[in-house]
């Protein structure tokens, strides 16, 4: 039996136990052929991303910065792959939102979605108490 070729070819000189295709191998190497090679396994393994997906979550008026994190992409990808919503907020009022969004979450308490709720229901009574002056 010839030496492997796989592991000659990487300079260790094996004595092969088969010969497949014509190609003389040790156990190892050829239990590494069966398994799929990871050059190929890789683009399989990154999920395809929805853009049409993603363009309805920003529609919906969710930060870039949100959706390219779940999509596991950068922010660039999905400004290149999503136009900017109609009438939404505009990318940079969109990440003053998401950052001080973090940092409740870091804080653990104080939920800024509520309290600015509340904060434009207080600001809508204004509003309409001046009207009514005005
Ligand atoms: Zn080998």
């Amino acid at each position: 039996m010839p030496d492997c070729k796989p592991c000659a070819d990487n300079g260790i000189i094996v004595p092969a136990m088969r010969v497949v295709n014509g190609v003389p191998k040790c156990d190892a190497c050829f239990r590494n052929e069966q398994a799929p090679p990871p050059t190929k396994e890789q683009p399989e393994m990154k999920p395809k991303i929805d853009w049409r997906e993603a363009q309805k979550r920003r529609d919906a008026g969710e930060s870039v910065a949100d959706i390219a994190e779940s999509l596991g992409c950068s922010d660039v990808n999905v400004y290149t792959h999503t136009h900017k919503a109609k009438g939404g907020a505009t990318p940079r009022a969109t990440r003053t939102v998401t950052r001080k969004k973090e940092k409740s979450v870091e804080t653990g308490k104080g939920d800024l979605l509520t309290s600015l709720r509340a904060e434009r229901e207080e600001l809508d009574r204004v509003i309409a108490f001046l009207e009514k002056r005005a």
